[in-house]
């Protein structure tokens, strides 16, 4: 096979595929050629590390991901409110024994629904709020108070 025909036609933009067509050849023979006298062949681009998306899209996926979890969970801290970031947001497990996995990261390779189920199990609270829940300075609302309203004061009924 010529080496400057080759490369012409790379140059024009064909692709293994097509000019193995033209050539009558295997596009793996084609292909065995261009690598043969150095040339890159078009359209089959370096394959990416397989399954993985690159970093930038997780993190994209994570954020966009995260974003709407966050909305349905209240949109903001259960404890003080905080919603200026949602990085800075973050699901508690209320109960860690049902925790199946961590939103945060994992969440977002997860179907959207089993994302869901997830956070259903956690009270959105803000990173310093968590960390003061982690060591016990905070507690949590309880589960029926997260649901209602933010922080209505308890009634307690009394007799009479
Ligand atoms: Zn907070």
């Amino acid at each position: 096979m010529d080496r400057d025909q080759l490369k012409r036609w790379l140059d024009d933009g064909l692709s293994l595929e097509r000019f193995a067509t033209i050539v009558d050849r295997d596009p793996s023979t084609v292909g065995y050629w261009c690598r043969r006298y150095g040339l890159v062949p078009n359209g089959r681009a370096k394959p990416k590390a397989r399954g993985k998306p690159d970093r930038t899209e997780l993190e994209r996926l994570i954020g966009r991901r995260k974003r709407l979890l966050v909305d349905e969970a209240g949109g903001g801290g259960a404890l003080c409110s905080y919603d200026r970031c949602v990085a800075a947001l973050q699901f508690h497990h209320v109960d860690p024994d049902t925790k199946a996995f961590g939103i945060a990261y994992r969440g977002a390779t997860r179907s959207l629904a089993a994302a869901r189920a997830e956070a259903a199990k956690c009270v959105l609270v803000c990173s310093n709020c968590h960390a003061e829940v982690e060591v016990g300075v905070a507690s949590l609302p309880s589960q029926s108070d997260a649901m209602g309203a933010l922080s209505m004061p308890v009634d307690r009924p009394g007799p009479g």
